[in-house]
């Protein structure tokens, strides 16, 4: 597997050149009226040190369990601006004292099992992604130690049911592979979070997340049709049905859990068919107030464009899309089975 960064975003040997690094720099120096713009160096994980680990690795985990430096640093932060921060200055106070990498649910259970009876913390870890602090292992002193459980070895379609449009898939298995996958049999999860390549189906269900696609389904929730759940008392699988009112859905727990509840390890998800359909344009306003209508009177139309991005002037020349003197309103539509005018 790929090395990630354990301070920035994206793997290891993908770093910005001195042409991009100039001219970034350059942009934020006239961006806030600075003579020169101070650079830290890219930490380096040998230069860190990490506090010894609370915990031994019990024999019967030995498989599951590592106190691997690097997977230590690259698990203690998510992708926020303060824990980059932190990363970049080499703030590494609380680390997992462990990473467990399970390869199937019954590994799971037997790690919330020990780190149950010896009061260990585990917060499950997908893809990293996490900007509000939900995979960070500091956990106070309530604890005897905290494992960061990423799921990563959990990573395949298990089943594909074409009829319904629907799959069961593992929790760890990251965008681009689900995608990969699905598409041999001309299907799509069609949920694309900004953070697509780096984040996971379990972490997407955990967190409730949102894609870009602007109307219809949006949220990961939109796509859910049931989940499996390992809990530190046992394992809770709700049953896949195509739609039920009986009682309040027990996947509306689990769906938004951050974590919190148990590890997600699977789920039939929802699919669509992909499109080979698209159409897309952007129209440039002058004036805010008219582009914000533009954008209201579009969502509440009817039309459910796959996109209704509006970028005011200062985000689209952030984005490198105009000069920075109009706002942007990005639209586009696609579909499976019908053309679209232009
Ligand atoms: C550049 C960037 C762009 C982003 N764009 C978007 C976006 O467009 N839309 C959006 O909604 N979010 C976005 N995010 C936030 C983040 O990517 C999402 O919250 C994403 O869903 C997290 O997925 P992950 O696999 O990385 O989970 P992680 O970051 O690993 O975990 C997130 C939380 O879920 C829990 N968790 C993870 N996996 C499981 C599991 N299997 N079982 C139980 N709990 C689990 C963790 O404990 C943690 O609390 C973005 C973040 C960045 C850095």
């Amino acid at each position: 597997m790929k090395e990630r960064k354990f301070w920035g975003w994206g793997y290891q040997d993908q770093v910005l050149s001195n042409e991009e690094d100039a001219a970034i720099e350059s942009l934020i120096a006239a961006h806030f009226s600075l003579d020169e713009v101070p650079t830290l160096p890219i930490p380096l994980a040998e230069d860190i040190d990490l506090p010894t680990p609370r915990v031994k690795i019990p024999q019967t985990l030995e498989k599951v369990l590592s106190e691997d430096h690097l997977e230590r640093l690259n698990h203690t932060y998510g992708k926020s601006f303060p824990d980059l921060a932190r990363a970049m200055l080499k703030e590494f106070p609380h680390p997992p004292d462990l990473v467990a990498f399970p390869d199937d649910q019954e590994d799971i259970v037997n790690i919330l099992d020990w780190a149950n009876q010896n009061n260990i913390a585990v917060i499950p870890y997908g893809g990293g992604s996490s900007v509000c602090g939900g995979v960070e292992t500091y956990v106070g002193d309530d604890y005897s130690g905290v494992i960061s459980l990423d799921l990563r070895n959990l990573d395949q379609v298990l089943e594909i049911d074409t009829t319904s449009r629907a799959a069961r898939i593992q929790a760890g298995i990251f965008g681009p592979a689900l995608e990969d996958e699905l598409k041999k049999s001309d299907l799509t999860l069609r949920h694309f979070p900004q953070s697509f390549e780096h984040s996971t189906l379990g972490g997407w269900i955990a967190t409730r997340s949102g894609g870009h696609f602007a109307t219809l389904y949006t949220h990961i929730d939109d796509f859910v049709e049931s989940t499996t759940m390992v809990t530190p008392t046992g394992v809770v699988e709700s049953r896949r049905l195509p739609g039920s009112g009986a009682g309040p859905s027990p996947d509306r727990m689990v769906i938004g859990s951050e974590g919190i509840l148990g590890v997600i390890t699977e789920a039939w998800m929802r699919l669509q068919n992909r499109p080979i359909f698209r159409s897309s344009c952007s129209v440039e306003f002058d004036n805010y107030q008219k582009a914000l209508n533009a954008t209201r009177l579009i969502s509440q139309s009817g039309l459910y464009p796959a996109n209704c991005r509006l970028l005011d002037a200062n985000e689209a020349f952030l984005n490198s899309a105009g000069d920075g003197s109009k706002h942007l309103l990005i639209l586009s539509f696609e579909s499976a089975d019908h053309e679209l005018g232009t």
